[in-house]
């Protein structure tokens, strides 16, 4: 039986690409791991996936009996649903340390960096392996995703030296030339379902006893958004019956002019008003420099909770 990688459901281009590239580092190291995915891959994973020539990796939703390693989250509202009936390994991951705990010793490597390909360079460099091309690819790709081409406050020098030896590992002359064009691709709305859309980039929190879903569209241009933002604020609130949640917000992220245009329905209408300081008018408001939801949207949430 292999060990398995698993990333966070509603799988990003990180969680995607730290499980291709961290299974063939264990593979490597005499452990057969094969990576896998909690859910439908998004146009952007899909991009990088053709792009280096990838098979998608396994959908597999049950672990129970088997051993496995978690990146790019530590939250159990976000990993396996039978995560408690499985062995795991270890953690590899970039963002506040959540709710999953173990019953045996783990590997765990977590750093505060704009994301979790940049932590597995470190395994790779630790064990001196050598990153294949292809990987090097995605791996570049995925932290280009995460750091929102180095724009977010996430981003740290140790994410921009990564981009610039995996560019050099996968021969690609222009890393930002083609962050961009994976934003070109992760900009397309058209002809999306509006569900599909507020799913693409979404994460549930337990706050305090308070289920809070925040998704994240990160665009381009938010106009493109225009003809269907009345859309997607009756579907947001749709998901919070449907899930009994308390709130939810979806961060519409305009890359090129760093801010956040934040669409919330909540059991409480001064819910960005504690959190962030600035009220919302019919259910938005502009948080100018804004680009991070681990960063600068988590944390005063939570605090406003406790
Ligand atoms: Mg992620
Ligand atoms: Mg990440
Ligand atoms: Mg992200």
């Amino acid at each position: 039986m292999p060990n398995y990688v698993v990333g966070h459901k509603i799988p990003d281009s990180d969680s995607i690409c730290s499980a291709i590239a961290l299974s063939y580092l264990k593979t490597e190291l005499g452990e057969h791991t094969v990576p896998a995915r909690l859910g439908e891959l998004s146009p952007e994973t899909l991009f990088i996936l053709d792009k280096f020539g990838f098979e998608q990796p396994e959908l597999k939703l049950s672990y129970a009996g088997e051993s496995l390693y978690i990146v790019d989250h530590s939250e159990r509202t976000q990993g396996p649903d039978d995560i408690d009936e499985a062995t795991i390994l270890g953690i590899i991951d970039h963002h506040k340390l959540g709710d999953i705990t173990t019953s045996t010793p783990l590997e765990c490597w977590i750093r505060p960096v704009g994301c979790t390909n940049t932590i597995i360079k470190m395994m790779y460099d630790f064990h001196d392996i050598a990153i294949p091309k292809d990987i090097a690819g995605a791996m570049m790709c995925a932290i280009l995703s995460d750091t929102v081409i180095f724009k977010s406050p996430t981003c740290t020098t140790a994410d921009i030296k990564c981009v610039e030896a995996l560019a050099e590992i996968a021969g690609i002359d222009d890393p930002q030339a083609l962050g961009m064009e994976m934003f070109k691709v992760k900009s397309a709305v058209e002809d999306t379902p509006i569900r599909d859309l507020v799913l693409r980039d979404f994460k549930d929190f337990d706050m305090n006893g308070h289920l809070v879903g925040i998704g994240q569209l990160e665009v381009i241009d938010l106009a493109i958004f225009d003809n269907i933002k009345a859309e997607l604020e009756a579907d947001i609130a749709a998901l919070k019956a449907e899930g009994n949640r308390h709130s939810v917000l979806l961060l519409l992220t305009d890359i090129m002019k760093e801010g956040s245009e934040v669409l919330v329905v909540s059991d409480d209408a001064e819910l960005t008003n504690k959190a962030y300081g600035k009220a919302s008018t019919n259910g938005r408001v502009w948080l100018d420099g804004v680009l991070s939801r681990k960063k600068q949207v988590v944390p005063p949430l939570q605090e406003s909770f406790s």
